[in-house]
């Protein structure tokens, strides 16, 4: 696959230079860390939707800048904080990135720049950007806008308590038949 469309080896210096754009559609299995987050119980994972853009912002005496749109989303089933049964939350992330020339570059723009700085790469892993941001994404509490009803627990109705302690009288009556025969 050529590396301007292929989302895991982009080059992206040409994806920016083409004001290219590429979206899809993943498994959640496609992205193991954010699949291991999610929750067993019933609900089931949405497909991981992501689309990027490329795009040079000019700049007057100097070479032009690289950025990078992310967008992604995805609907995980957590554990609602609140009832503890699993809740289907949906996470998104809009995220602009700049690429520049090294690490040196990087590392002294990360404090000034507001924005994200990313080192630049002909051979760049942009589905691990989705699967990173969507993880930093992720509620730190998880909940159902209204929780379900919960269901009635025996321990909570005194009625169903008294019942399940007080011993039924046939079934005494049956034992000491048994038992004396
Ligand atoms: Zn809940």
């Amino acid at each position: 696959m050529e590396k301007k469309s292929d989302p895991s080896h982009l080059d992206v210096v040409a994806f920016a230079r083409d004001g290219a754009s590429l979206e899809g559609q993943l498994p959640l299995t496609a992205l193991q860390r954010l699949h291991d987050e999610q929750v067993a119980g019933g609900l089931q994972a949405g497909l991981v939707g992501w689309r990027l853009e490329g795009r040079l912002v000019p700049l007057s005496g100097d070479a032009d800048q690289i950025w990078l749109n992310l967008q992604a989303s995805v609907a995980l089933p957590m554990q609602c904080q609140r009832c503890l049964t699993p809740v289907l939350v949906t996470v998104a992330t809009v995220r602009s990135f700049r690429f520049v020339a090294d690490e040196a570059t990087a590392a002294a723009l990360d404090d000034e720049a507001e924005e994200d700085i990313l080192v630049v790469s002909r051979d760049f892993d942009a589905l691990a950007l989705v699967e990173d941001e969507l993880i930093l994404s992720l509620p730190l509490v998880p909940l159902h806008e209204v929780c379900p009803q919960a269901l009635p627990m025996s321990a909570a109705d005194p009625e169903f308590e008294t019942a399940a302690v007080k011993p039924n009288p046939f079934g005494v009556l049956a034992g000491f038949k048994t038992g004396k025969s």
